[in-house]
Order: C-alpha cells, then structure tokens, then sequence
C-alpha cells in the first residue's frame, strides 16, 4: 500500500469482479446499436479502460474535459467545460462514464450539455457514487460501487494531481492532506 493512504476501500480484485459485471450489462443493453462512449477526463480515464477491455464491440471513444474541484477536497460547486470542442453527438446513442457521482453537478451539467447537443440516448456510468444527498436530482444508469460520503483517491481519481494511477481506491492519511494544504 502507498504511504499516504491510510485504507484500501476497494482491492483490485472488488473492481475486476465488478467491471465484469458492469460491462456484462452494458453490452447487453446496446447489443447491436452502435454508440459513443464519452470519458469525462481525467478521473474516469483508468476506469474507462479497464472498461472497455471488456467490450469487444464497435464503438467509438471521445473525451470531454470538465473542472469541479480544482484541486481541492470539496466541489467549488461550478462545471466549467474546457474543451473549445464538444465531441458530435447529435442522433447518436451516448454512454458517459465517470469517476464518481458526488453532489451530482457534473453529470447533471454533461448529460444537458449531450442532450442539447442533439443525443438521442445518453446513459451514464459511474465507478462510484456517494451515498449522500444531492445537490441535483440525479443517478448513473450504472454504478460500480457505492460508498460513504468521504474523499477517495485512486483507480483514476486524484488529489491535487496525484494518486490516479493507484490500482485500488484508498482513503488518504489525515496528515497527508494537511500537509499539502
Ligand atoms: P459532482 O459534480 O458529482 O459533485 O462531482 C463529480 C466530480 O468531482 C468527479 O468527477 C470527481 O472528479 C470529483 N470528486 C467527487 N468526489 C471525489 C472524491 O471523493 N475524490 C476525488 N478524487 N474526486 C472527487
Ligand atoms: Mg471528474
């Protein structure tokens, strides 16, 4: 385990389970209509590959890059998108994937973007989501686990840059967050 990390949430065995189990469903939901799989960067980034490893279909990849932390421990509570670009939606099929449904901004905001951009069909897909209240009325169509209302790290997500590339989802030691704040 890494130094900073004071427990391991999920092993990497927990997730292999579950994103066979995921992708299973997936792949049975869009059996035979082609669609897009749309990555919010960077969070989702690790857990979209490991993802689509398991989909051995046609279909297209394309990245939006959206900013709801900037860096911090709690959501500033604005979706900034950053791309000049928008990836071409309109009559396709969509599935979204992200890291984590937390107060639900991000996929609120990216499923209106997609819907307005002319999607005819967006499904979401999460690894994580808080059990918590949110700030939007809102739930992925597929959730990989879902945990407690605290700061997690790893299997893509970050803090302040660091930690995507863990192979599990940890929480951070206390002292390693104040030390960096
Ligand atoms: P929401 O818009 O649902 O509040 O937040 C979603 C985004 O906030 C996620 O895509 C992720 O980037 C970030 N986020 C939310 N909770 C956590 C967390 O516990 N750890 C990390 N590293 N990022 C989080
Ligand atoms: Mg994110």
């Amino acid at each position: 385990m890494h130094e900073d990390i004071e427990k391991v949430l999920i092993d990497e065995e927990v997730i292999e389970k579950r994103l066979d189990i995921i992708a299973d469903r997936i792949l049975g939901e869009f059996r035979g209509s082609p669609f897009v799989v749309i990555v919010i960067l960077k969070g989702a980034l690790v857990f979209t590959a490991d993802l689509l490893r398991r989909m051995p279909i046609p279909l297209e990849i394309e990245c939006i890059n959206v900013a709801s932390y900037h860096g911090e421990t709690k959501s500033s509570g604005r979706v900034d998108f950053l791309d000049a670009k928008l990836p071409l939606v309109k009559g396709r099929s969509v599935l979204l994937i992200d890291d984590i449904l937390d107060t639900g901004r991000t996929l609120v905001a990216v499923e209106a973007k997609l819907r307005e951009q002319g999607a005819r069909i967006v499904k979401s897909c999460v690894l994580l989501s808080k059990d918590k209240e949110r700030s939007a009325e809102v739930e992925a169509d597929y959730v990989g686990f879902h945990i407690g209302n605290e700061f997690v790290v790893g299997y893509g997500l970050d803090y302040k840059g660091l930690y995507r590339n863990l192979p599990y989802v940890g929480i951070l030691k206390e002292e390693t967050v104040e030390a960096s704040g």
